[in-house]
């Protein structure tokens, strides 16, 4: 069966066309970039053979035919009949959405309804499902949310400490997101480990430019550091992450921020950013670290600390551990923030192998490691092809 990703962002169209026989074949996969702005362009991959083409893309709808069209130019498919089902990337589900599902007139109203708590991302995924709907009114949409995993924390784990009527009111409380990201590598590693997957504590850590940690027991997501929103948790490429919330009250005052102003000043200019003044790449601030830029090596202790703290916790939170994930850019890469984290866990019998560490290879840990630590590449869009070929087959 032919299934089609579409991850939809406000300027973005990631695409990937899976063939699913006994395995998995990804036919073609791209992105079409800039869309409504100047520089716009199309990317794509089929057989490691990657392509560019600079082109004006004035929205989604021609987006997406440029990308039907590449798949019929290079006779991936002869008919766009053959696309048996379009599986949706979308951020928040709610409360609503604990599955995926089917995308109906319903479905998407919905998706708009919680556009108020991920403004930046379910229009955009909605205008995916649009187009889609327009251009190919045939073929089954499913949508799978970010949220799902985490959907059946227990609510010990997702109430705040703030009047609980306005949990019942405006729905605030933890939500958590990347659930694709850690479902898929949570199973990953069970498989990698040959463990029954029912059976295992594990801690996820999807550490790209936004993070985010997950208490994985027994198959099912016991807790995450996203919240609310993205903006909860470890600190991030240019997102604060935990703080008082006592300081947002004290910088509007001092600083005479609108609302606004302080959301911009927590999403876009803090986290890695704001405390090196440097840069939010964490390859940027090792290579400035290596140099003796003392911020550089402050920003990437906090950043260690920080999920130190989150992977201690959540130990306990799942009283014991398996197996530590690391995940996305940071996760897969920077070796020398892992073993910043993981000299913490000695305590417990985790003993990390330097040499696999450096190499970033699957496992990490040292043979006779009583924990078990995983470098896994994470497939979002695989993940989505799977559970949408799971609805519809
Ligand atoms: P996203 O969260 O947008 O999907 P990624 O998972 O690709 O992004 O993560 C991007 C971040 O990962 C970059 O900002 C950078 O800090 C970090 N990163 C990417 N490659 C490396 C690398 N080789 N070494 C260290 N950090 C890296």
């Amino acid at each position: 069966m032919k299934i089609l990703v579409l991850n939809s962002g406000s300027s973005s169209l990631k695409f990937q066309l899976f063939e699913i026989k006994e395995k998995e074949h990804v036919l073609i996969k791209g992105i079409v970039d800039g869309i409504k702005l100047d520089d716009s362009f199309i990317k794509y991959e089929i057989n490691n053979n990657i392509k560019k083409i600079k082109k004006k893309i004035k929205n989604h709808k021609i987006a997406l035919k440029d990308v039907l069209d590449i798949i019929l130019a290079n006779r991936i498919i002869s008919s766009l009949s053959e696309i048996k089902a379009i599986g949706h990337r979308a951020v928040h589900g709610g409360e609503e959405f604990k599955k995926t599902v089917l995308i109906n007139d319903k479905v998407m109203k919905k998706i708009e309804e919680l556009s108020e708590l991920a403004p930046l991302h379910n229009p955009a995924n909605l205008t995916g499902m649009r187009v889609c709907k327009e251009l190919l009114p045939n073929v089954k949409q499913v949508a799978v949310f970010d949220t799902e995993f985490h959907s059946n924390m227990p609510e010990k784990a997702f109430v705040y400490g703030i009047p609980y009527k306005y949990y019942k009111k405006y729905g605030i409380r933890r939500y958590g997101f990347h659930g694709t990201s850690h479902k898929y590598v949570s199973k990953k590693a069970a498989e990698i480990l040959k463990k029954d997957y029912k059976k295992l504590r594990i801690i996820t850590c999807h550490l790209g430019n936004g993070s985010s940690i997950a208490a994985v027991q027994n198959g099912k997501s016991i807790d995450t550091s996203m919240g609310f929103t993205p903006l909860e948790g470890v600190v991030m490429g240019t997102r604060c992450g935990d703080i008082d919330p006592a300081i947002i009250f004290f910088l509007m005052k001092k600083e005479k921020l609108s609302v606004k102003e302080v959301d911009n000043l927590l999403n876009k200019k803090s986290g890695l950013l704001g405390i090196s003044g440097i840069s939010p790449d964490v390859r940027v601030l090792w290579d400035k670290e290596k140099k003796g830029n003392k911020r550089a090596n402050l920003t990437l202790n906090v950043l260690a600390y920080r999920i130190t703290k989150y992977i201690g916790s959540y130990i306990s939170v799942l009283n014991g551990l398996d197996a530590i994930v690391f995940t996305a850019g940071i996760g897969e890469n920077a070796y020398y923030l892992r073993e910043r984290i993981l000299r913490n866990f000695e305590y417990i019998g985790l003993k990390v192998d330097k040499t696999r560490n450096k190499n970033n290879e699957l496992i990490i840990s040292s043979d006779n490691s009583k924990i078990k630590v995983l470098v896994i590449p994470t497939n979002e869009e695989l993940q989505i092809a799977r559970e949408t070929f799971e609805l519809v087959k």
